[in-house]
């Protein structure tokens, strides 16, 4: 409870707060962001919110007036809140890493810099942390930080329909649709937020059922012709090539979810997507089992994240990954997991 008060205290006297999330933001990202966001403003705070690229377009209706700046495309915008900001909060990533070249501005900005993550083995360059790698999504820790806030001090605003609405958001793409790292707290959170008055169909149908068809097409074309089964290493594998992107007209956030397929098929323990970008391969990782995918992107892929579910960047050629990936399994399966 003394961290709560603390962070009750800091924001007591200080008026702007800039919220930070993680490169490639997703569900969980933007919904604790627009959440706290909502939370904060709710108690007279000015709030702006920084990422360090776009987010996927189906996101959108979590950042309505598009007020979200995106350090990318307006490095001016993103350094002038940044230098006046009091506080600032760093949500749903464990490491200034995670945010690229925002991580240089977050450094030098004078505001006390303050964490709500739930990634493992967070950085400890924060001058208040709320890091609980047992929840489910950012979201969720920010959720219950919010009660534990207003219960320290009942002058404070609770939370209202659109923040709950954006911390519903999170919890249910982080855990896959309450498939993954889903504990009591989890439904807990759930079910209050349903009592809050969320319309649990109309988010669901706004972050699964917007996708353009070339989006479905490419998914089917992933798992007819892409996927690959590898019963001995246990693994699934997917590889998005450049000229793939071409000819789906692949936008961000097209290959949500793909990785977890693999995960369906009997024996499969292990599943990676690798999509080629400029300059690097990007990698996401899902597990299901003892199989800690954070420990193998961490020796392997450049990366980390939770147990079952990390990714990573590794900057070889396409025609590689396919053998690196596979060798990097009998290495983790001998040295590391032993
Ligand atoms: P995704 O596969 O959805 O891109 O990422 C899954 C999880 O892996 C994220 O929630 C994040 O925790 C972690 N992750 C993804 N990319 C990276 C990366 O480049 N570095 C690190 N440290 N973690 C990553
Ligand atoms: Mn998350």
């Amino acid at each position: 409870m003394d961290k709560v008060k603390d962070f009750n205290l800091l924001l007591t006297d200080k008026e702007r707060i800039v919220i930070i999330s993680h490169v490639n933001p997703d569900g969980d990202a933007i919904g604790s962001a627009t959440g706290m966001k909502k939370f904060l403003e709710s108690n007279g705070k000015v709030v702006d919110i920084v990422v360090p690229n776009k987010y996927p377009q189906f996101l959108g209706f979590l950042d309505p007036m598009s007020k979200i700046i995106t350090y990318k495309d307006n490095p001016e915008a993103a350094a002038k809140v940044l230098s006046g900001a009091d506080v600032v909060l760093c949500m749903d990533f464990n490491s200034l890493k995670r945010i690229d070249d925002l991580g240089a501005l977050v450094e030098r900005s004078n505001g006390a810099k303050v964490l709500i993550d739930h990634h493992l083995q967070p950085e400890n360059s924060f001058d208040i942390m709320f890091s609980d790698p047992g929840a489910s999504s950012t979201c969720e820790v920010a959720y219950f930080l919010i009660k534990r806030m207003v219960m320290a001090d009942r002058s404070l605003a609770s939370l209202d329909l659109d923040a709950g609405i954006s911390f519903y958001t999170g919890l249910m793409t982080d855990t896959n649709n309450f498939a993954n790292s889903v504990r009591p707290e989890t439904f807990r959170m759930a079910c209050e937020l349903l009592e809050l008055g969320i319309d649990k169909e109309d988010i669901q149908f706004k972050v699964y059922s917007g996708f353009r068809e070339e989006r479905m097409r490419m998914m089917g074309y992933m798992l007819y012709e892409n996927m690959k089964v590898f019963p001995q290493s246990k693994a699934g594998f997917m590889l998005i090539t450049k000229e793939l992107k071409e000819r789906f007209d692949f936008r961000d956030g097209d290959s949500e979810g793909f990785v977890n397929l693999a995960l369906n098929v009997a024996g499969v323990e292990v599943s990676a997507l690798f999509t080629e970008a400029d300059g690097y391969i990007k990698v996401s990782l899902r597990s299901k089992g003892d199989f800690s995918v954070n420990k193998l992107s961490r020796a392997f892929f450049n990366g980390g994240g939770h147990e079952r579910a990390a990714g990573g960047k590794i900057y070889i050629p396409v025609s590689e990954v396919e053998e690196y990936f596979l060798d990097s399994l009998e290495k983790y399966r001998h040295t590391i997991c032993k």
